[in-house]
């Protein structure tokens, strides 16, 4: 080892001095001829024993010496090793373990540094925030290990694409790249490409993996200061979220108000969901052929503050993005429950999932879970699965179908007609109920096409030996006619739009009091003939 290399810093500093007073010293010792001086003194008084002494001294000296070099021998590992240490702290702190990309936090300090250096707050970068679709899929069919090594492979990917720009990992599943707009062409073509390139098939653990991406876009043009570069890009990311998968968003400052009225809704909806101010209202199904009661459908309502109902697609669709929507669905599941069970028990409880919970793979035990704590017979209950959820992903569908149908639950194909499946998917499934989309029944009387689509639709359902029901009957020819093809069972508001808890017992008794064979007769107005004005969201 070099031994000048020993000495570092203020250790370099004292060693210099000390080596220049030695040579001072030595230098003056040679003036005054000390030596000489010394062994003359030693000889005249070799009584005193001196010389010894001084052999002493300089053996301890030469001891002290190699010390010294051993301890700072030791000084410099130790120096090194904390040195290490704290490199290793500062770059857990500022990346991701999991992929090595950079952090949020080192994007942030990266930004940081840019500002002052670019021209009047002008950013020199473009922001691309992403988010992978159908991830949380892949990390349940992977399981955690196989989530993770996907994650792997798209930060490979992406430092691929960008390797000379800050790709970081930022969250979960979250992206930001930071890139240089003297290497960048069009942010738009960029924004596209990223999603192609993470779309592209993966090979994880012998299985074959697809997950999509959505990517908002910020560039200079849209910011004040640099640092709004990724809130911005994360703005249109939000934005390109709710516009289905794979879709990518320039930042537009009109988002940042639609993204606030979101952040409201979902505030608020929160809070509904938490309090149980999401209701079930029921719908009555009737059967076509005597016009008896059978059943209801129960349809979920929200009354917000001042009055008005938000319509159930808008927040079915803001629960399932806010994560909300197993605990909506259990809260309007066990609230129709405890409402049908003071109902005559032949009455059925008709419910719907939403596509998203379909992804669940412990839906059907959450069901049967509920129809057990409430004490309602499974018999009782028919879960509505629309079609377009099934094609989506037909074998966890077929799971939970079969978990359900193995505890005696019904199920129904809602929305027949609307979904694209294939006959092929169809035969996969078993279903105990087709539910003919409403956009077939409005105005069947005058058109003999979509009679033909209903027609056909009803011939499936007696070929698979599978009960038909027709959605959305307005009219007593609209209801004649459906029954004329031979539907088992009709739902519209010719017969009742949905209706509040409290309103139920009045219903059922209405509609015991046969009133039901005016449906037929009846071509008058629908208002006269339903028992409750119609109005498919409000209470009167
Ligand atoms: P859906 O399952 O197809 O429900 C039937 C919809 O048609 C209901 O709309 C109902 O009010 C409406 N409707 C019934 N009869 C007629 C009619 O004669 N004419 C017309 N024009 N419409 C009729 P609603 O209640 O607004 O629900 C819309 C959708 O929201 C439902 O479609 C369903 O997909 C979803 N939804 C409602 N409640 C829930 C729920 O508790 N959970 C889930 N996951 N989705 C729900
Ligand atoms: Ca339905
Ligand atoms: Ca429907």
């Amino acid at each position: 080892m070099n031994l000048f290399n020993l000495f570092e810093g203020k250790a370099r500093t004292d060693a210099f001095l000390v080596a220049a007073t030695g040579v001072i010293v030595w230098i003056v010792a040679l003036q005054f001829d000390v030596w000489d001086r010394l062994t003359e003194f030693l000889e005249g008084h070799e009584a005193w024993q001196l010389d010894e002494l001084i052999l002493g001294v300089l053996c301890v000296g030469f001891c002290g010496f190699a010390y010294s070099v051993r301890r700072l021998i030791e000084l410099r590992s130790e120096v090194r090793r904390r040195r290490t240490a704290e490199d290793n702290a500062s770059w857990i702190a500022m990346h991701d373990p999991l992929t090595r990309l950079p952090n949020r936090r080192f994007m942030s300090e990266f930004i940081q540094q840019l500002a002052p250096s670019t021209a009047e707050g002008k950013a020199s970068h473009t922001a691309f925030a992403i988010d992978l679709d159908g991830f949380k899929k892949a990390n349940d069919l992977l399981g955690h290990h196989g989530g993770d090594m996907v994650l792997i492979e798209v930060s490979d990917r992406l430092r691929r694409k960008f390797p000379s720009d800050v790709v970081a990992r930022i969250g979960g599943d979250e992206f930001t790249i930071l890139v240089d707009n003297q290497s960048l062409q069009s942010p738009v073509a960029t924004a596209q490409e990223l999603v192609g390139i993470i779309s592209e098939p993966m090979i994880i653990e012998g299985r074959q993996v697809e997950v999509g991406a959505s990517v908002g876009v910020a560039t200079p043009e849209h910011v004040v200061n640099p640092e709004q570069l990724p809130e911005y890009a994360d703005v249109a990311l939000y934005v390109a979220k709710r516009s289905g998968r794979n879709s990518t968003k320039m930042f537009d400052p009109a988002m940042l108000e639609y993204v606030s009225g979101r952040a409201k809704m979902e505030q608020a909806l929160r809070v509904a969901v938490r309090n149980h101010d999401i209701v079930p209202y029921f719908q009555p199904l009737i059967d076509m052929e005597d016009g008896k009661l059978v059943g209801f459908e129960a349809l979920a309502r929200w009354q917000r503050d001042n009055g008005e109902f938000t319509p159930p697609d808008v927040f079915i669709a803001l629960a399932e993005q806010a994560g909300l929507i197993i605990e909506l669905s259990e809260s309007i599941l066990r609230q129709a429950c405890k409402a049908a069970l003071e109902w005559p028990n032949h009455l059925t409880l008709a419910f719907n999932v939403s596509p998203t919970q379909l992804s669940d793979r412990r839906l059907g035990l959450r069901i049967i879970e509920i129809l057990a704590e409430t004490g309602l017979s499974p018999q009782r209950l028919e879960i509505e699965i629309t079609e377009s959820a099934l094609v989506r992903d037909t074998e966890m569908g077929m799971a939970i179908v079969s978990d359900l149908h193995n505890a005696g639950v019904r199920i129904a194909l809602d929305d027949f007609g609307t979904g694209f499946s294939s006959l092929s998917q169809l035969g996969k499934l078993s279903f105990d109920k087709i539910k003919i989309d409403r956009s077939f029944v409005t105005d069947c009387e005058h058109d003999p096409k979509r009679q033909k689509i209903v027609n056909a639709i009803l011939n499936l359902g007696r070929g698979l030996g599978i009960e038909t029901t027709a959605e959305g009957i307005e009219t007593p020819a609209q209801y004649a006619l459906m029954k004329q093809m031979g539907c088992d069972t009709g739902q519209g508001y010719l017969f009742s739009a949905a209706r509040a808890v409290d309103d139920i017992p009045e219903l059922i008794a209405s509609f015991e009091r046969s009133q039901i064979r005016a449906w037929g007769r009846s071509h008058s107005s629908r208002m006269r003939a339903a028992p409750f004005p119609l109005n498919p969201l409000k209470a009167t």
